[in-house]
């Protein structure tokens, strides 16, 4: 039902400066899903993620968080609704410690009451970082530094996380560290929707996905079902 689509997206067109990227994407992220945007380089899975967060001039469709057109809002009050993303890349302030960076998170009014809480809650889904307090982010592997990404966006206590490829540049096995994280954050109710390049592993750990073209939502659907269609078999899974 409507009451349980947390999020939804209607025929956003977007693009940079004369480059138009996003032609007329609808997409829905129900409460408590995982839902996951899989496409080729370039389909515009990342424009997608930042027009949805207010970080692209003339944008056009509707943004919708429970219930409320939020398409004319700017991105910070975005984040004070529960709307965050974690960008592709990091954008950690590297001269900063691991506790520094974390801290900056919480800026939302909600979260920065509760923020010696949720930092105990971020140290206990990823420890290392509590080890690591204390280090410059800067110095920190790659892997380290998307879980004190993920965990800086966790600081602003998200209903929505956006994620922009967790996966990108990680060793096999922190991929799956990060991926298993990513679905506890859904069981302690978060709403997760993901830009993922592992395809394979994407739709494996989906509720619900959507497949990117040319700026175009072209194919939907469990990520199940994905996974066995003979289309995505072939364009994505290399079957
Ligand atoms: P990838 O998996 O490679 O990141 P993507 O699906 O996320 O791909 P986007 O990053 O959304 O794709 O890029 C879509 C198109 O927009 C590409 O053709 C890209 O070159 C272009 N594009 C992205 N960022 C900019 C920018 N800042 N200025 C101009 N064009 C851009």
């Amino acid at each position: 039902s409507e009451k349980d689509t947390v999020l939804e997206i209607i025929d956003l067109h977007a693009g940079y400066d004369d480059v138009q990227v996003l032609w007329g994407v609808n997409l829905k992220v129900k409460r408590h899903t995982l839902t996951t945007i899989i496409g080729a380089n370039g389909a515009g899975k990342t424009t997608t993620l930042k027009a949805i967060c207010g970080l692209l001039k003339n944008v056009t469709g509707k943004v919708v968080l429970n219930g409320e057109d939020i398409s004319r809002i700017p991105t910070h009050e975005r984040v004070d609704k529960g709307l965050v993303m974690v960008p592709e890349g990091r954008w950690l302030f590297p001269e900063m410690t691991v506790l520094e960076n974390l801290r900056m998170g919480a800026y939302p009014k909600h979260a920065r009451d509760k923020r010696e809480e949720t930092l105990e809650w971020v140290y206990t889904l990823f420890p290392r970082l509590k080890e690591r307090a204390n280090q410059k982010a800067g110095t920190l592997s790659g892997g380290e530094q998307q879980m004190v990404a993920i965990g800086r966006g966790l600081m602003s206590r998200p209903e929505v996380l956006i994620l922009d490829e967790p996966s990108l540049g990680l060793a096999p096995n922190l991929v799956l560290d990060i991926f298993k994280i990513i679905q506890e954050l859904k069981e302690e109710g978060l709403t997760v929707l993901l830009v993922e390049q592992n395809v394979h592993l994407g739709l494996a750990i989906s509720d619900y996905a959507y497949v990117m073209e040319h700026g175009k939502i072209v194919m939907e659907g469990t990520g199940q079902e994905l996974e066995n269609d003979p289309k995505v078999k072939e364009a994505y899974l290399g079957i």
